[in-house]
């Protein structure tokens, strides 16, 4: 049994968020989620945030930090959006909007979860990725960047911060059963199954499991690394 800690999970409100987020208050760690509808699973403290404006970050930070009585100790940059098209077809807007929130989001976050961080001395970052990120996708040009860009960016955290007992990873999950994923082409649901050596998609709470174990004391030396909840998808990678 370890402390209770302080816990902020974006994009907690729903999928794989939310799951993490139960695991983390099913474990007695104190935690809050950032959503845009207010909505908060049970026993977390929902905070408004909109991850691609600062001043929203660092109001939403602050008000974590005062319902939960301290600095952030572990956050998790989850919230995260598709805008899947052609590369040839693919817009500026298109883009620049998946950059912003999956990218730019995740910086404004861990920026500002750093300041506490390195008051306290101690502290876990982890960062939901993809498998795309380094598999590649057709069609997702803009979210396989954002997503490569967060194993950089955790790396560079990794060789900042690693002395203060501050770690960052990065996890990549491949295929998960939520709103985001349901919302694919049933052809293309087929192939990503075809393709899993699991030969099945995965729920929600196997990527909780694994955000749990990164933020434990177990954890402890592991980072800047890359973690793969994938059936077996990316190996190799
Ligand atoms: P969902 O679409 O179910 O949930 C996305 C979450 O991100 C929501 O809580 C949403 O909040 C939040 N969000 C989106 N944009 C913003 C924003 N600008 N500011 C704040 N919050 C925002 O997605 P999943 O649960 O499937 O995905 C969660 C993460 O896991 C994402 O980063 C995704 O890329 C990644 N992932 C998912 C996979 C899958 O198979 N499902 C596979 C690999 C990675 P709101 O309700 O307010 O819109």
């Amino acid at each position: 049994m370890t402390e209770p800690r302080n816990v902020l999970v974006t994009g907690g409100n729903r999928g794989i968020g939310r799951a993490i987020a139960e695991a983390f208050v099913a474990d007695g760690d104190r935690v809050a989620v950032t959503s845009r509808n207010g909505e908060a699973p049970e026993g977390a403290h929902a905070v408004a945030c909109d991850v691609t404006d600062s001043a929203s970050v660092d109001a939403a930070f602050t008000q974590a930090e005062e319902a939960l009585g301290g600095p952030i100790e572990v956050l998790v940059a989850n919230a995260g959006i598709t805008k899947d098209t052609l590369l040839m077809r693919m817009t500026d807007e298109e883009f620049d909007a998946v950059v912003d929130t999956n990218l730019a989001g995740a910086f404004r976050c861990a920026r500002r979860a750093s300041k506490g961080m390195i008051r306290l001395k101690r502290g876990r970052i982890i960062f939901i990725s993809s498998v795309v990120g380094l598999y590649g996708s057709p069609g997702q040009v803009n979210y396989a960047a954002s997503k490569a860009g967060l194993v950089g960016m955790a790396r560079s955290i990794t060789r900042e911060l690693g002395k203060r007992s501050i770690t960052a990873n990065v996890v990549a999950p491949g295929f998960i059963d939520t709103a985001m994923t349901q919302a694919l082409p049933e052809k293309q649901r087929e192939a990503y199954l075809a393709a899993i050596p699991a030969g099945r998609f995965a729920e929600p709470e196997e990527v909780a499991a694994t955000v749990r174990f990164l933020a434990s004391p177990h954890a402890a030396y592991i980072s800047g690394a890359v973690i793969p909840v994938d059936g077996g998808l990316g190996m190799g990678h």
